[in-house]
């Protein structure tokens, strides 16, 4: 019998909402602000909104909350679409906040006719000077008792661009002396002559997002519009406009939001990365983005099973990215394809195989899946890694040393005789012989090598640009450290190797995943061409995780 997993929090407002009556359907919405790529952050939050209306049979919309023409542009718009499809998720409708400006704009006549709103034309300094502190109330501005037909006068003029940016704003009039800051006269209407990627030049005063966001929600009878908890201070207020204008009451629920260690998860702070080049651009495969990760070599499943192990919280935690790898260790474990890739080669020179022979030798099946058996080409020269050589054994080592025996994976059983050092001290070859009766599958030798290591052969190998990634920050919280959190940037974060690959590896596609058998599982890099292969390291085996678990 399979376990039930306990519902969180959301699910069981959720069924209590539906078993009262209260909804009979849910909708929920995804509102990303279009000025930046997402990231795994966001990918919580569409993995939740979209779950949500999936296993309550209801339906999800993707709005976009382009309400700051500044920072906004298509070409956010074009990724955050494709990086939800991407993770396997469908809206029921797009849509966009400044869809609803005139909607928005007339909610705003409205409260202004009801004595709720007024055009104040204080300075922002002002305004900051009167909102009071936490612990004190704030005082009334010299402008909050303007009459109905003067705002609406003033507000008429706002939009016909008969003032600058900054000389007038639209506030609610609520209670300048409410314990919470967000009650106290919050301003509604801003001026802004500035090109919107829609909109383009309509306008000139564009809502805040605590205008827009519950109000569109409402447009679009979002049933529970989830948010993370800095947004809790926020509900009276989105509730007091939705009251006020007796519109469809839309509900907001606060969950916490995922935080990852050492990287950084705004999108201010990732686009500071791209603009100032520390990083290739938004999909680099160090960055959070889902891009990266897609670049990375991460799925879609891998993404969404993280999501759901991490759960739904109350409280704001910092989540260990060793749970990320390890998500993407157990799909790729199971689904990656095999193959051997020497990332740091020395060669090994079998003395007693002839030269120019050459043998096809079948690779051992795994996973169980005998449309995954390839093809590998034997020679008496063969690439291995260095260090799987120590010129003086350590204890426990099993693997290439003088002397001792090792097996080469789906081939032989070799000896170590010698090996060339040059004058700086590195080894640049390995003299072996081989044990003929010990191949593997037919193994008659007797002999046993208590270690494995893997190989490609020289006269067949192809040569690739293998990128190798480490932490893109090397403190665990970048963002709260003191300083610039770009000083804390790992400077090694990146490394390129030319490594020799065994030859089926040639028809990678961009699809295929690999376990480069005891390196870890790598895809093929967007600049990767036919005759140029580069590959990305998506993570290594080692599994910090599973151990700690
Ligand atoms: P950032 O601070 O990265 O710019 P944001 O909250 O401003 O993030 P939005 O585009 O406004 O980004 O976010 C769209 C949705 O994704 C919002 O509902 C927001 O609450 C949610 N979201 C953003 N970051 C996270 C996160 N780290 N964890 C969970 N949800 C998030
Ligand atoms: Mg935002």
């Amino acid at each position: 019998m399979s376990e039930e997993k306990s519902l969180n929090f959301l699910e069981e407002i959720i069924e209590a909402d539906i078993a009262s009556g209260k909804h009979t359907s849910i909708l929920t919405r995804f509102p990303p602000e279009p000025n930046g790529y997402l990231h795994i952050g966001h990918s919580k939050s569409i993995c939740l909104n979209f779950g949500l209306s999936a296993r309550y049979g209801g339906k999800t919309n993707l709005r976009f909350d382009d309400t700051n023409p500044v920072t906004e542009d298509t070409e956010y718009v074009e990724s955050i679409k494709e990086d939800i499809q991407w993770l396997g998720f469908q809206w029921a409708d797009v849509f966009y906040a400044s869809d609803y400006f005139e909607q928005l704009y007339g909610f705003a006549v409205q409260l202004i006719e009801k004595g709720l709103a007024y055009v104040d034309d204080s300075s922002p300094e002002q305004i900051a000077a009167l909102k009071g502190t936490p612990t004190e109330p704030g005082k009334d501005s010299p402008f909050r008792n303007r009459g109905i037909e003067e705002n609406l006068a003033l507000f008429t003029a706002m939009r016909a661009g008969q003032y600058k940016d900054g000389e007038k704003v639209l506030r609610a009039k609520i209670d300048m002396a409410s314990p919470n800051m967000h009650m106290r006269d919050p301003i509604l209407y801003r001026i802004k002559h500035a090109h919107h990627h829609r909109t383009g030049d309509a306008w000139c005063i564009y809502p805040m997002y605590d205008f827009a966001h519950g109000q569109s929600d409402s447009i679009e009878k979002i049933t529970h519009s989830i948010c993370t908890l800095e947004f809790i201070p926020h509900r009276p207020l989105y509730e007091w406009c939705i009251d006020q204008l007796g519109i469809y009451p839309s509900r907001q629920y606060e969950f916490a939001r995922l935080n990852l260690n050492y990287t950084v998860m705004s999108k201010r702070k990732l686009l500071q990365l791209v603009n100032e080049k520390h990083v290739d651009g938004w999909d680099d495969p160090r960055m959070p983005t889902i891009s990266g990760l897609r670049r990375r070599g991460y799925t879609p499943a891998s993404i969404r099973n993280f999501c759901d192990r991490i759960g739904v919280a109350k409280r704001d935690n910092l989540i260990d990215v060793g749970l990320l790898e390890f998500c993407i260790r157990e799909d790729l474990n199971l689904t990656s394809k095999r193959a051997m890739a020497v990332l740091d080669p020395v060669k090994l020179i079998i003395t007693n195989y002839e030269a120019g022979k050459v043998e096809e030798l079948t690779s051992e099946n795994y996973p169980d899946n005998a449309a995954d058996t390839r093809v590998l080409p034997f020679g008496r020269e063969l690439w291995i890694e260095q260090e799987d050589f120590m010129e003086v054994p350590a204890k426990k080592w099993f693997r290439l040393a003088p002397g001792m025996l090792v097996r080469l994976k789906s081939a032989y059983i070799v000896q170590c005789e010698s090996f060339d050092k040059d004058d700086a001290g590195n080894v640049t070859a390995i003299y072996c012989t081989y044990i003929p009766e010990s191949k593997s599958g037919q193994d008659s030798s007797g002999l046993t090598a208590k270690g494995t290591i893997h190989w490609v052969s020289a006269a067949h190998a192809i040569q690739a640009e293998v990128r190798l990634y480490e932490r893109l920050f090397g403190v665990e919280n970048p963002a709260s450290e003191e300083g610039d959190f770009k000083s804390y940037i790992n400077p090694d974060s990146l490394k390129v190797v030319t490594a020799y690959l065994e030859p089926s590896l040639a028809n990678a596609t961009a699809a295929d995943r690999f376990q480069f058998i005891r390196k870890g599982y790598f895809c093929l890099d967007k600049m990767a061409t036919p005759g140029y292969p580069v590959f990305n390291r998506t993570v290594t085996l080692k599994d910090a995780w599973g151990k700690i678990k």
